[in-house]
């Protein structure tokens, strides 16, 4: 078969459908390609949402467990994995379908398949049915996404060393489960199986947890996870897999490693992602790759004129609101608006339980580039809703410039914070002023209120804190 369209996209995650739909909304005469039934990718069918629904399960038996110091009990919960399995994959399935359903209302021709570039202007797609479509098109966009990273010596072929995909699909709640790697899929993932009932171990080779996090952020979650995993190991690198028995006997390596030998039911290993550049027909094309990445201009644009590409494809950080964000300015180039990609901050999100978010500039980047900044900080034991809900763990804390008195970052650790730190974000896309968060009346009693108190501690003294005046 021979087709025409005017934008190809290749790769139906955040990037690649939200490229699509905005080009369908400008009127652009677009073909999504992908071998799933539903656009989605990555992020709806083995990332973001099947563990965001996991997630939300760990923190109801949390929540359960802890209304017991409340006065109320209810008794030890009765795990029936097969129905949560139904109901996590449930909600995949009526998202997905829900994507699909606005790609066909917006008239965007999927195609399900494999796509293979044969030149800067023609690709060709083999579909899972056998059937193979030619297809010309004017631009394409490259949305091909990432996946698990599996160094040499973590890629023991065992179906008891898992990848983030095989742990979403919980095949079981191991008695012990060693996470490797504590970063955001480690913490998240780990964090679903302690509170399903597996001693969890995790072990991250650097000195803290979610590296090039804050540290006073990521003590907050160190904390909890400490008091609910069978051990943190900190400066402990994992250096080879064997299997043993019914398990898997795991050697580690670091200077605070009592017993390098030990012995897990499963092992998770999540030590980041590798982009998906290896597109067959690339050498086609003028497209260019740096360690991995494909090479993208402001724009979005490739080393190829008529070729964009987004997301996880093109850089760090592997996130879906920021492959979204890059889709539409390649979109709005491609239809020769005037647009370009730098956003002052993007936010990250670490949804363990209390969530750790963060956008803009960090207190340790400022460090690192020796930045001037003040740093101000609310703590959550002083907000009376966090009182309430029973989590007064946690800080909000503006990373300000001094003399401007602008708000360059925003850092939240405490239940909620993913969503709170979307202010912060608006905080530093509008060039907000430390006055600016202080003088918005936050609605009361609230979490968002520590971020209009983190703003009047810069001033010195907030409604809920009180600092002595020095003294001669
Ligand atoms: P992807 O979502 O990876 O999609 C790429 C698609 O392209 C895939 O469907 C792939 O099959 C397809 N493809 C590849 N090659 C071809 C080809 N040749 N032809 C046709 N199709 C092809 N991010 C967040 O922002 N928030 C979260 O909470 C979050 N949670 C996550 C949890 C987990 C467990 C994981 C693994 C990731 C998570 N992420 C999260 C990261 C997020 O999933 C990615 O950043 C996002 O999916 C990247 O989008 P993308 O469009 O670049 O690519
Ligand atoms: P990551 O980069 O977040 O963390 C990997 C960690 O593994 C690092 O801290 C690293 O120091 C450590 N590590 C590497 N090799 C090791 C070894 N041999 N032994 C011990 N530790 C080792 O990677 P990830 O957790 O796999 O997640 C991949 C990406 O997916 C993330 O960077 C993020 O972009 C995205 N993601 C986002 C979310 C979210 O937004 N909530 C959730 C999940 C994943």
């Amino acid at each position: 078969m021979t087709s025409s369209t005017q934008l190809a996209v290749i790769g139906g995650g955040p990037g690649g459908y939200a490229a699509a739909f905005r080009a369908a909304d400008l009127g652009i005469q677009v073909t999504l390609i992908d071998e799933a039934a539903n656009p989605g990718g990555v992020c709806l069918y083995r990332g973001c949402m099947p563990s965001k629904a996991l997630l939300h399960v760990a923190k109801v038996l949390t929540d359960a467990r802890e209304a017991r110091a409340w006065g109320v009990d209810f008794g030890e919960p009765a795990l029936d994995i097969n129905r949560l399995r139904s109901w996590k994959n449930g909600v995949v399935d009526k998202l997905t379908d829900g994507l699909g359903q606005l790609s066909a209302q917006r008239h965007v021709t999927y195609l399900r398949g494999r796509a293979e570039l044969c030149g800067p202007t023609s690709a060709r797609v083999a579909g899972a049915d056998g059937q193979v479509t030619d297809l010309r098109f004017d631009h394409a966009i490259l949305a091909t996404g990432s996946r698990p990273a599996s160094p040499p010596a973590l890629a023991l072929d065992s179906d008891r060393v898992w990848d983030s995909s095989r742990a979403l699909d919980v095949p079981s709640v191991p008695r012990s489960l060693l996470v490797v790697g504590g970063g955001y899929i480690g913490l998240e993932l780990g964090s679903v199986y302690a509170a399903l009932g597996s001693a969890v171990t995790v072990v991250e080779m650097a000195p803290g947890l979610l590296p090039g996090a804050d540290l006073d952020l990521t003590a907050v979650v160190a904390r909890r996870l400490e008091a609910v995993c069978a051990a943190v190991l900190l400066e402990t690198a994992v250096v080879g897999l064997a299997e043993e028995g019914d398990g898997v006997r795991v050697t580690l390596q670091g200077p605070g490693v009592e017993e390098s030998d030990q012995r897990f039911e499963r092992v998770l290993v999540a030590v980041g992602r590798v982009p998906n550049s290896e597109i067959p027909g690339l050498e086609r094309t003028g497209v260019r790759r740096d360690r991995g990445f494909v090479v993208v201009d402001g724009q979005r644009r490739t080393a190829e004129p008529t070729i964009f590409a987004v997301g996880d494809l093109v850089g760090e950080p592997m996130l879906a609101h920021k492959a979204s964000h890059e889709a539409r300015i390649a979109v709005e180039a491609i239809a020769g608006r005037k647009t370009v990609f730098e956003p002052g901050a993007i936010p990250a999100v670490v949804f363990t339980d209390p969530e750790v978010a963060w956008c803009g500039l960090t207190e340790a980047q400022a460090g690192a580039d020796g930045r001037a900044v003040q740093v101000c900080r609310f703590p959550w034991g002083a907000s009376g809703r966090a009182v309430t809900l029973g989590r007064p763990a946690g800080v909000t804390k503006l990373v300000v410039e001094p003399k401007s008195e602008q708000i360059l970052g925003v850092g939240i650790a405490g239940s909620g914070a993913g969503e709170l730190i979307a202010e912060g974000v608006l905080a530093i896309e509008m060039g907000a002023t430390v006055s600016d968060l202080r003088l918005c009346i936050h609605p009361h009693p609230t979490l968002s209120e520590t971020l209009m108190e983190s703003a009047d501690v810069f001033f010195g003294q907030s409604t809920h804190t009180y600092r002595p005046k020095r003294t001669r």
